[in-house]
């Protein structure tokens, strides 16, 4: 069983009691795909060097090691379109952008795209993702091969809701053998999907095990559309329909008031906050302070590489506790060490992982964490390490990534991945789909 010790580090945990520190220097052991142990305790780590003499040692002084970041909605393969279409309202964005170029676009295309997503993510510190799009089945491959974790979410209208399925089908047999992979059932949204078929995705989801994901509450027209068809909101639609449970992961919840609040903490639901995608696309401001303070279990997310226009988890987390400070003119609201637990301690809620076994640093949780080097001048000097990373960090600042016990970064670089060749596919794939 492979093993390392990252050695000297400013560990930041995620798991510790309220009043503990929240950052110490020390040490962090991994077997196999799992956490050995955690501690500032020296004399562990040499014990740990002599049990485990080929065991791989990676020096820690004056960087920070924490969880890996989770994004827990996304369009990986998006990233063929990133600033295709800009400065848009949304329905004419997805009108007479968005769907017509992906009617074009091949699986071959999509797997592409979907690989171009998760180098950025993996490069940017994101161990884990969730995804929600068409032809998941073909991206196993990728996810596999690239290493990092992730829930492909079958994405579908009322015109593809076949499709959807059998993708989802073939989504959970390909990723069978992988345990880094799941599957999920993801109805576009309850303005684009009708009741009948929004109730047949959950059922499927029941019946093969699976997460349901969906876009909900997330501009005015949809509220609106809802309000005009169904005489209520779109999450008091969505429970009346029985879509609501600790299985379901709700994307934007932008226009929640406190009825619809209640219920997403009553059922137990996973809010997925966008919040460079709800600014650019003008949906609004989440209230994510008053979510999170009645407890609703919030998590941090990018989005597709076209409302945002890009993967990059960093910025989602200052923009999420900036937002939330201007929307609330309340400089209180949201404080770093919330939003880091929302990239990922709560993140890990969205994967499907049982408490303390994903998005934080303790023995037996899975070795998915990153190496921050904090020699840079925006990191320095260091009075909280926390607000450094949440309020200065960039994604360049990851300088290593584990994932499951493996190394998949190393010193910013992809091993036996040729970045300047898949560029290049990159932009024939997306030349062509324009000309098509
Ligand atoms: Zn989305």
């Amino acid at each position: 069983m492979k093993s390392f010790l990252f050695q000297q580090a400013t560990v930041i945990p995620m798991c510790g009691a309220e009043d503990a520190p929240r950052a110490f220097t020390g040490s962090v052991a991994v077997e196999g795909n799992r956490i050995a142990w955690v501690s500032a305790d020296e004399t562990l780590a040499h014990a740990f060097l002599q049990t485990h003499p080929d065991c791989r040692v990676v020096d820690c002084r004056g960087k920070v090691v924490m969880p890996g970041l989770i994004n827990t909605h996304c369009h990986a393969a998006m990233t063929l379109q990133r600033s295709h279409a800009d400065d848009i309202a949304l329905m004419e964005w997805l009108n007479d952008y968005i769907w017509p170029f992906e009617a074009k676009q091949t699986a071959d295309e999509i797997a592409l795209g979907m690989t171009l997503g998760i180098v950025e993510m993996l490069l940017g510190g994101v161990t884990s993702f969730v995804d929600m799009y068409f032809q998941e089945h073909r991206c196993v491959e990728v996810v596999e091969r690239l290493g990092i974790r992730a829930l492909l979410g079958c994405s579908y209208f009322d015109h593809s809701i076949e499709i959807a399925l059998a993708d989802a089908r073939k989504t959970q047999e390909a990723a069978a053998s992988c345990s880094r992979i799941g599957a999920a059932i993801a109805p576009h949204a309850p303005y684009t999907v009708s009741e009948e078929n929004l109730v047949r995705g959950k059922r499927f989801a029941e019946e093969h095990g699976l997460p349901l994901m969906i876009h909900a509450a997330e501009t005015q027209d949809e509220m609106r559309y809802v309000r005009e068809k169904y005489g209520c909101t779109p999450v008091q639609l969505l429970d009346r329909l029985g879509l609501l449970d600790e299985r379901t992961i709700a994307a934007h919840c932008v226009w929640v008031d406190a009825e619809d609040r209640r219920t997403l903490a009553e059922r137990g639901v996973t809010v997925s906050h966008n919040v460079q995608s709800n600014m650019k696309i003008s949906s609004g401001a989440a209230p994510v302070a008053a979510m999170v303070a009645e407890g609703v279990t919030v998590t941090l997310a990018t989005d597709g590489p076209c409302s945002n226009n890009d993967l990059d988890m960093w910025e989602e987390m200052r923009s999420a506790a900036f937002l939330q400070k201007l929307s609330t003119a309340n400089p209180l609201v949201l404080p770093a060490y919330e939003v880091l637990k929302m990239a990922t301690a709560n993140g890990a809620r969205a994967m499907g992982a049982a408490e303390g076994e994903l998005g934080v640093l303790r023995a037996g949780a899975l070795a998915d964490l990153i190496v921050i080097d904090l020699q840079k001048p925006h990191l320095q000097p260091v009075h909280d390490v926390v607000s450094n990373l949440v309020y200065c960090g960039k994604a360049s600042d990851v300088e290593t990534v584990m994932v499951d016990g493996r190394l998949v970064v190393e010193n910013r670089q992809i091993a036996g991945l040729d970045l300047a060749d898949l560029y290049c596919r990159v932009q024939a794939a997306a030349d062509r789909i324009k000309q098509a």
